[in-house]
């Protein structure tokens, strides 16, 4: 099989083969330049707990890779891999959380940058007042990591680029990923290094808004890459540290 054009960049993406809900693989396709996915067809609601958390290490990768905090901007015609139709911007909801992706009109899937791909699973949730009062005493300039443009904390609670209100990853969420992956365990048991080591991952990004005992790591992370790359980043170390 010849590997998936990047609708983005017009490079070769990385296929990626995953397990599916039903134990039947399907890959996914990445592009670490334009931090992007490709999903043929439904590929994304078939994606296993397994799975999903795969992608979450691979994103973490990615963004701490050599074009970290760098965001892509993307041409204004992209084309479908498949047939080389004019992709459609498309708006949708998740909940209460607005997503955007790219989909081919012939049904041969869609393209979707990691950070909405997170909103879709409805891993980013917007920062409080008291998490952002906390983010003001360490770092004035944020890359929104939504669009890449700097966010000047002073004035600013949301991106005045993209309009983005300013987000971080939301851990609990990631908890139930692995109560999901402990129930759903029938082939192979979930390592209990994964779940303590995500507790970890927990407290580390909500430790940065607690207490102030947050490591320099963290604000260096946010700093260069951004606020949910940095949660991606910290909960990819603890996932790969129990690996
Ligand atoms: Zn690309
Ligand atoms: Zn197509
Ligand atoms: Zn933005």
């Amino acid at each position: 099989m010849t590997a998936t054009t990047c609708p983005g960049c017009a490079h070769a993406m990385e296929a990626l083969t995953l397990e599916g809900h039903s134990g039947a693989a399907i890959t996914i396709d990445l592009c670490a330049t334009c931090h992007a996915f490709w999903f043929d067809t439904h590929e994304s609601l078939k994606l296993s707990p397994a799975s999903t958390l795969t992608l979450f290490t691979r994103i973490g990768d990615a963004t701490l890779g050599e074009n970290g905090g760098v965001k892509a901007t993307f041409p204004a015609i992209m084309s479908c891999p498949r047939c080389s139709s004019r992709l459609v911007p498309t708006h949708d909801r998740q909940r209460d959380t607005p997503f955007h992706y790219w989909r081919c009109d012939h049904r041969h899937g869609r393209y979707i940058t990691f950070f909405d791909f997170l909103r879709e699973k409805s891993f980013i949730k917007t920062l409080s007042a008291t998490e952002l009062a906390e983010l003001r005493r360490h770092v004035q300039m944020v890359n929104c990591s939504n669009c890449g443009g700097p966010v000047d904390l002073k004035n600013a609670s949301a991106c005045p680029h993209c309009g983005s209100p300013l987000s971080i990853l939301d851990m609990k969420q990631a908890e139930r990923l692995v109560s999901q992956l402990r129930d759903a365990a029938t082939l192979r048991p979930v390592d209990p290094a994964l779940r303590m080591n995500l507790l970890r991952a927990r407290h580390e990004v909500e430790a940065a808004f607690a207490d102030g005992r947050h490591s320099q790591e963290w604000w260096s992370d946010v700093s260069s890459s951004g606020l949910v790359e940095a949660g991606v980043a910290a909960l990819a170390r603890w996932i790969k540290s129990s690996a």
